[in-house]
């Protein structure tokens, strides 16, 4: 995949919509698979939406979905287009978007014509099905223009997570350009080195990426989303903050895939290093590390004492690391 990412193609020529991916959301029961018919003649080609993965196809009238092919986009997406004619793909196959990869039909309930002629094109979140009324994305919501870069939500989406999480700075434009593909080679390095990740350093968010993501999102999560504070409570990573300085323990942070600035601003990624340090080596307990390395004595609560040896330990670190 070359040049800005595209937003993703229709599977046929048509932008009819028969009907809509909140009309299969409407239907009483509600669709099992959300998506969105679009209405093309019998033999229609039918195209990949966007580059990717063959993950699975099935050449058999059968069922409701009768023929169908799914892929795994390189942005972590799947989609399946159903009811097909005729599949000219196979699993595993890399496709392109664009690529012919099948004849629409009406295939369904093991009738070729079990069906009105149309393909329904579903979108799922990720590399796997998830099937109920509230499953699926709106494919149409993604679809965007052939020929010029248009703003993709996932791009957007991971630019403000790797801004957040991971101490980047990218401009938040939806665009998948050098410098977002630069930091989603930092991320997989990182994902890599917390082993995580094996595959390729190669800025594709691909299936590997987004399985080693889902570990350290959760982790991020964690350490982000500690409850409000009350008075008395167990210290954690989040009341280094109250320090007037942090730039030393930021230090600590960066061993730990912090990637910001110095600059004793304890912000969300400078806890989720700290806290992978005190992970790796003290059980995430802020107060075991200062108990061991820093002379506090005292019980897990912060306090006056203990924020004095965080102190002791920033100022050293400061000067020492
Ligand atoms: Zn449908």
């Amino acid at each position: 995949m070359k040049g800005p990412i595209m937003g993703y193609q229709r599977p046929s020529a048509t932008s009819a919509i028969s009907d809509s991916w909140q009309g299969h959301k409407n239907r009483r029961p509600p669709s099992q698979e959300p998506g969105t018919d679009y209405p093309c003649a019998y033999g229609s080609s039918i195209v990949a939406p966007f580059d990717g993965t063959v993950a699975e196809v099935k050449t058999s009238s059968s069922g409701a979905t009768g023929r169908f092919v799914t892929i795994d986009f390189v942005d972590g997406r799947r989609a399946r287009a159903l009811h097909l004619s005729r599949v000219l793909v196979s699993a595993g196959q890399k496709v392109t978007r664009g690529q012919e990869i099948a004849k629409s039909g009406a295939s369904a309930n093991g009738r070729d014509w079990g069906v009105g002629a149309h393909v329904h094109e579903t979108l799922f979140p990720s590399h796997r099905y998830v099937f109920g009324p509230n499953g699926t994305l709106d494919f149409e919501r993604y679809v965007g223009a052939g020929g010029s870069a248009s703003f993709v939500q996932v791009v957007a989406d991971r630019q403000n997570y790797l801004n957040a999480a991971r101490g980047e700075r990218l401009v938040v434009d939806g665009l998948f350009g050098a410098a977002t593909r630069d930091a989603i080679k930092r991320y997989q390095t990182y994902l890599k080195s917390r082993g995580w990740y094996t595959g390729a350093i190669d800025g594709d968010w691909g299936a590997g990426t987004q399985a080693g993501h889902d570990n350290a999102y959760a982790e991020w999560v964690r350490a982000t989303q500690a409850p409000p504070a009350p008075q008395f409570h167990t210290a954690t990573v989040a009341d280094i903050a109250s320090l007037p300085n942090t730039r030393g323990l930021q230090k600590i942070a960066r061993l730990y895939g912090y990637k910001g600035a110095f600059d004793n601003q304890f912000g969300a990624s400078s806890r989720a290093g700290m806290q992978a340090f005190l992970n790796h080596n003290y059980g995430g307990s802020l107060a075991a590390w200062l108990r061991a390395k820093w002379g506090y004595v005292g019980n897990d609560q912060w306090g006056p004492v203990m924020a004095a040896a965080a102190t002791r330990a920033d100022t050293a670190n400061w000067a020492a690391l």
